[in-house]
């Protein structure tokens, strides 16, 4: 890594926790990963700006603060299995996967499909299985799990996904339209019952049905 991006990504990390972020074992993971590996060339030297970049396929890699807060609220814990919907460049899914035992992750285009685990490869992460498909079914053979993060936003919350929650488990999803204000919502399983709590207005590409086979 260039020594300008080594200190762009210190700084990174004292802007998050600046911004709030006081959970250490995020911030650590975060500076960690080589964020510059996840985004496309041309862009490598924004790789440590706290900004959503875009990815292949019309997708975007979330900002780093997104990422962080929405990691801190998931309050994941090394026994923990987790799925996440929505892989996209992997990056969140290398945060998870380092913090949890396995990380089940699934995207609906290929070419990022494919391209994740590749990087997971590449950085070594054995704890990822990924998997092609609609996740707003979740992934009925790899239920129940301690923790659901889906990365796009959903216009109401999948039920399927709920249900693959383990009793005390937790998730968090963004949710609202395209044309509306978003927000980050936690849900925490309690028997039948969910506790819903509303966090921050973000911005989020579309949480949508079926698969894409090319970009
Ligand atoms: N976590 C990603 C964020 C990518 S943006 C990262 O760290 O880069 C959100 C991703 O969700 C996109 O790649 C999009 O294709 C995917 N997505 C949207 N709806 C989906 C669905 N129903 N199932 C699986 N992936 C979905």
């Amino acid at each position: 890594m260039k020594s300008s991006l080594k200190s762009k990504k210190k700084q990174l990390i004292e802007n998050l926790r600046a911004q709030g972020i006081t959970d250490e074992k995020v911030l650590e993971v975060i500076s960690e990963i080589p964020r510059e590996d996840f985004i496309p060339d041309f862009l490598r030297n924004q790789a440590y700006e706290n900004a959503a970049l875009p990815i292949e396929s019309g997708q975007t890699i979330s900002q780093p603060y997104i990422v962080a807060y929405m990691t801190q609220e998931l309050q994941v814990e090394k026994k923990h299995k987790v799925l996440e919907i929505g892989t996209g460049s992997g990056y969140q899914a290398v945060v998870l996967a380092k913090l949890c035992k396995r990380l089940f992750t699934i995207e609906r285009h290929m070419p990022l499909y494919k391209s994740a685990e590749e990087m997971f490869k590449k950085l070594r992460i054995f704890n990822i299985t990924t998997l092609f498909g609609n996740g707003i079914k979740g992934w009925k053979e790899q239920e129940p799990f301690d923790r659901i993060m889906v990365t796009a936003a959903g216009e109401e919350i999948p039920d399927e996904l709920l249900y693959q929650l383990k009793d005390g488990g937790i998730m968090i999803i963004p949710v609202g339209a395209q044309d509306e204000t978003q927000h980050i919502i936690r849900i925490t399983r309690h028997g039948d019952d969910f506790d819903v709590k509303t966090l921050l207005p973000v911005k989020f590409v579309p949480l949508l049905s079926g698969i894409v086979h090319s970009s």
